[in-house]
């Protein structure tokens, strides 16, 4: 007798946001990871953008998953736009420049806006970009300080990525799609 094994598709789509100062690298990322390229030139985010991508886990190969990836403006003064945005998202990826301390100091009041929005249940990672810039000597974030501020907020990780060269952009959504099927015990 044959025993057909059907393994039913489990679908899903979650709502990630990328937040953190204006020119850290957050559309560059997020254009990355969705369709591998990336852009020299500087065009600032006004608003929102999203882009979707279907992630794929080779531990759960049954599993379809969507990441639709809001990009948010980081301009302070675009502050008025930014909290519907925030609404419904899954989990937050912060992310600073390491080589722009100020960026990094900035985090802490980028996690209060946040969670004055959707709370803080939901998970989160700690993203240093720019690491191909911070290794020709413009580093101004060491990676010890990274870490110490992933305890502190209790993220699930703290990457040092690079848009440009394509360095660990891949497991910052893979940890996060982990982080928010375990959360939801969907795994
Ligand atoms: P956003 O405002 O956070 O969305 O930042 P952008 O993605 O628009 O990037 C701001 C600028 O930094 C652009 O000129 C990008 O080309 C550049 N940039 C982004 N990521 C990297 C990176 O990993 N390395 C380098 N060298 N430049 C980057
Ligand atoms: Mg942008």
């Amino acid at each position: 007798m044959v025993n057909w094994q059907i393994s039913a598709t489990k679908s899903f789509i979650y709502k990630v946001c990328v937040v953190g100062d204006g020119g850290v690298g957050k559309t560059s990322m997020v254009l990355r990871y969705c369709e591998n390229s990336f852009k020299e030139n500087y065009i600032m985010t006004i608003g929102s953008n999203f882009s979707t991508k279907q992630i794929e886990l080779e531990d759960y190969p049954n599993y379809l998953i969507k990441l639709q990836l809001w990009d948010l403006a980081g301009q302070k003064h675009f502050s008025f736009v930014r909290p519907p945005f925030y609404r419904g998202a899954t989990a937050i990826v912060y992310v600073f420049d390491l080589t722009r301390r100020s960026s990094f100091q900035n985090i802490l009041d980028w996690k209060a806006e946040v969670e004055k929005v959707i709370g803080n249940d939901k998970p989160y990672l700690l993203v240093g970009n720019k690491i191909d810039l911070a290794e020709q000597g413009n580093r101004e974030v060491g990676e010890q300080d990274g870490e110490a501020l992933k305890d502190e907020i209790k993220a699930i990780a703290y990457y040092e990525t690079s848009a440009k060269q394509d360095v660990k952009i891949e497991p910052v959504f893979k940890d996060i799609t982990l982080a928010i099927l375990k959360k939801t015990k969907k795994i």
